[in-house]
């Protein structure tokens, strides 16, 4: 007895000194270095050297991973040495949150150098995580051998069995079945990919083209706008591309002429250049979903979304567009009946596209008397997001704080602390770069740096970043923002809270890492939030007085929703025809015809201008390929599920436990069909979305298109 106790105390000792030894060593991953603020900061190299030693260093380690992998004999493969450490590889590893840092980065830092060398070690991170990850057929031995054996009697739990399943699924996505010489095609193809997509958006995202005009061809802008403009040499006013100045300009200057020169000025970013990049991206795109055994990249790109297929998406922006047409048509008829000063229709009865948003806000603001400059007036930066951050704070049971940091790769960034109020445990940190400057990526985007997830069970706090281009304060006034640009907060913070709440136990499916035509649920069922009388009354407050917007005001605003949404629609709708088209079959596409005759097709009161080369700049063509319809189907979703808790109150914090604990909470943990169904408790439909759209309700054709069978549980076969 002794003995065996002293055998067992000193097990204890050594497990003890084990640990020691284990916890010693945490500090080398940069998964453990963030306890605290400061430490977030530590996270963003501050050199080029920095990141090319550290892209090399986490390579190598990434690859000592790999090789641990695949030495385990077959028989010893078990979920934890073989699945989860290829988890941790994907979502945990200092080399995939770096991709995360160096994305940031290349799309933020204002030190060219850095952003040089941010490009860089993305490309290198895509063509290792291409030859030694998802198209490492040793790599796939391993882990086949172990779902092919071990994993039928291995107990899992269901997102572990959903894991193992995807894995599979994309490992044969890769080609991985395919004979050696074909999958060495695919893999060249795919790092020749990679690095023409970075092409692509470095060159949108670089693209700081401008023009200049006298303060004559300002006329209808207002003099804080004025001044907010920098100047050439000789006194010219400069307008850049940037989206919030290119949005005060095309609704308010009343000079057609400088609208014209901005707007072919945005239409034209990246172009020429990005015409050839993304004629080769289709080629090759073409080629590898062929080599796959697809008929198409949109055929493959379809294949594993929630539409699952070509043909469906197709019938859904279809029978869409027929509505949006309808619902276009009246809003045309209606502006035409008075047009601004100026404005002529072209000799076939349509508006010149640098036309349209001005003879629209003209017409707005003498019709439903909304003067968006004069709303705006109502959110000043500051307030508004602290109103938005109390909304969050009520509905989800979150305690928000921002802390005053610096030293990040501008002075702009801001940073808030994220806790679980019901808990205080901390959930994680958010980063906001909302005010746009030279050589910033030009729209809004999230950026996920650390997931949602835990190691080695411990939780760790996660780390988001929300990119945005508001305007800047003046000496005189503060920041304004547009009814637009709140929206788009809602929108983003909406993929940050998705990112931020998502806690998984598997780090590659945390937060939004769902399916693609899923991941913007949440992001636009935030944006509804806009639309309450209630919530615009809490968010709103005017810069010189304090005072919330008024009823009338308020009233009027929300009769305005419905204004051009059949516009909008159909933008949508045409952006999602673009970019399946461009990817249906065939190698060698026309882009420019292409554009031009779905113009035709979807735009029927917008002339077409041979020198808009919007494609050039159409970011999504790269990320999300074939699949931008998965914007307007995650908003059918997300209307449904909007009317839903609105039912329950806004700001009912039982209804925002539900939704984070059956859908954002879940990450991309279970299939997205099945979180509708477990939050809505039926299957979804298109109801809301069409009245919310001031569409025709009464068509149960469009309905079913929507209507979804329910998959059956994950998990029980491989
Ligand atoms: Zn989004």
């Amino acid at each position: 007895m002794k003995r065996a106790f002293l055998f067992l105390t000193s097990l204890i000792v050594i497990s003890a000194g084990i640990a020691f030894c284990a916890k010693s060593k945490e500090p080398k991953t940069m998964l453990y270095k963030v306890k605290n603020v400061s430490d977030v900061k530590e996270l963003f190299p501050n050199s080029p050297k920095e990141i090319e030693s550290a892209t090399e260093h986490y390579i190598q380690t990434a690859q000592e991973a790999i090789d641990k992998i695949v030495a385990i004999p077959s028989e010893k493969r078990t979920f934890a040495n073989t699945i989860k450490a290829f988890d941790d590889i994907e979502g945990l590893s200092d080399l995939a949150l770096f991709a995360g840092i160096a994305e940031v980065l290349q799309y933020t830092c204002p030190n060219d150098a850095i952003r040089a060398a941010a490009h860089d070690a993305l490309i290198k991170i895509q063509e290792f995580a291409v030859d030694a990850l998802s198209n490492n057929v040793i790599l796939y031995k391993a882990i086949k051998s172990y779902a092919d054996n071990q994993a039928k009697n291995e107990q899992l739990s269901a997102e572990e069995r959903y894991y193992l399943n995807k894995t599979m699924d994309d490992f044969k996505r890769s080609g991985l079945d395919l004979p050696v010489e074909t999958l060495d095609e695919v893999k060249k193809l795919k790092k020749e990919l990679a690095s023409l997509q970075l092409d692509f958006e470095t060159n949108v995202s670089s693209d700081n083209r401008t023009i200049s005009v006298q303060a004559s061809d300002l006329a209808g802008l207002s003099e804080d706008f004025l001044a907010s403009l920098k100047k050439t040499e000789d006194g010219a006013f400069i307008l850049g591309v940037d989206v919030p100045t290119f949005i005060m300009v095309m609704e308010n200057c009343s000079v057609e002429q400088t609208r014209k020169a901005l707007n072919a000025a945005h239409e034209n970013r990246g172009y020429p250049a990005n015409e050839k990049v993304l004629n080769s991206v289709i080629a090759k795109r073409d080629r590898m979903a062929k080599l796959l055994g697809f008929a198409s990249f949109a055929d493959y790109d379809l294949s594993n979304q929630m539409v699952e297929s070509v043909d469906r998406a197709e019938n859904f922006i279809a029978q869409l567009m027929e509505k949006a047409h309808v619902k276009e048509q009246q809003e045309f008829d209606e502006v035409i009946t008075d047009l601004a000063p100026g404005v002529h229709l072209t000799d076939d009865g349509k508006l010149k596209i640098w036309d349209a948003a001005y003879a629209k806000n003209y017409f707005k603001k003498k019709h439903y008397n909304v003067d968006e400059q004069k709303v705006a007036e109502y959110f000043p930066m500051e307030k508004t997001v602290k109103g938005l951050l109390d909304i969050y704070q009520q509905f989800l049971s979150l305690t928000l704080k921002e802390v005053p940091v610096s030293g990040y790769w501008h002075e702009d960034v801001k940073l808030v602390e994220t806790y679980d109020a019901k808990t205080n445990q901390l959930i994680g940190y958010l980063l906001l770069d909302l005010h746009p400057r030279p050589h910033k990526y030009t729209h809004a985007c999230h950026i996920g740096v650390l997931p949602s997830t835990y190691a080695k069970d411990q939780m760790i706090p996660a780390v988001s970043v929300v990119v945005a281009n508001f305007p800047k304060s003046t000496a005189h006034k503060p920041s304004l923002l547009k009814r637009k640009d709140v929206s788009t907060f809602f929108h983003e913070f909406g993929h940050a809270l998705h990112a931020l709440l998502g806690r998984t136990q598997i780090a590659s499916l945390a937060g939004t890492q769902v399916k693609r035509d899923f991941v913007e649920l949440p992001s636009q069922m935030l944006e509804e939030w806009l639309k309450d009388k209630e919530i615009l009354k809490q968010v709103s407050s005017h810069y010189q007085t304090d005072e919330p917007m008024d009823d009338g005001l308020i009233e009027r605003i929300v009769a305005l929703n419905n204004f051009g949404s059949g516009a909008f629609l159909q933008s949508q709708l045409f952006y999602s025809l673009i970019s399946l088209q461009f990817y249906k079959d065939g190698e060698n596409k026309n882009c420019s015809q292409i554009y031009k005759d779905l113009y035709a097709q979807c735009k029927k009161n917008i002339a077409y201008d041979p020198e808009d080369h919007m494609y050039a700049a159409f970011g999504h063509l790269m990320g999300y390929g074939a699949r931008y319809y998965g914007y307007m189907w995650s908003k059918v979703f997300a209307l449904d599920m909007f009317d839903t808790i609105k039912k329950g109150g806004l700001l009912n914090p039982e209804t925002g436990d539900k939704y984070v604990a059956t859908v954002i909470g879940k990450g991309g943990s279970e299939d997205p069909n099945v979180l509708l169904h477990n939050f809505l408790g039926r299957e979804p439909n298109q109801e809301a979305f069409l009245r919310d759209m001031g569409l025709n309700v009464q068509d149960d054709a469009a309905q079913a298109i929507v209507a979804q069978k329910i998959p059956q549980p994950v998990g029980a076969h491989i």
